[in-house]
């Protein structure tokens, strides 16, 4: 059905994923560097309530991207691993092939597309339980 990816196919998904795991260890490490003072230093400047909300909201903005960044860079590098192991094109729900067009776009991709479509129809749990919150809110601690 598709084809199979060749060497050099292989050679080129992990130049891109290598590419993006160095772009995302650079972006983290400046968040490390910078994102705490910026936020600290924003708290200090806050005055009313309304601006409060506001630093709140740009505070929990700035923590969603590191969370995508820092589960970007796992993935990335859980890829990385994959091409290493052997198993780079192997779906891990199925274990069928993953797919050479899909790889060629998606180097990170560790699914093939027709579980991909089902892991994004069947939302877990607790992204169910998030979607309920006003967005940005705290999830509650368990009792
Ligand atoms: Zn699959």
């Amino acid at each position: 059905m598709t084809a199979a990816l060749t060497a050099s196919d292989i050679q080129q998904c992990q130049a891109q994923l290598q590419q993006r795991r160095g772009a995302l260890r650079a972006a983290l490490l400046e968040h490390t560097r910078t994102g705490d003072t910026a936020s600290a230093s924003a708290a200090v400047e806050v005055h009313d309530l309304k601006d409060e909300a506001f630093a709140h909201a740009l505070a929990n903005l700035a923590n969603t991207e590191l969370v995508h960044a820092r589960e970007e860079l796992a993935a990335t590098e859980a890829a990385l691993q994959r091409i290493v192991s052997g198993n780079y094109a192997e779906c891990a729900s199925c274990g069928r092939d993953i797919g050479r067009e899909r790889l060629l776009v998606q180097p990170g991709a560790d699914r093939c597309l027709r579980c991909q479509n089902e892991a994004e129809r069947k939302p877990t749990v607790r992204a169910e339980f998030r979607s309920q919150l006003a967005p940005g809110a705290a999830i509650p601690p368990r009792r």
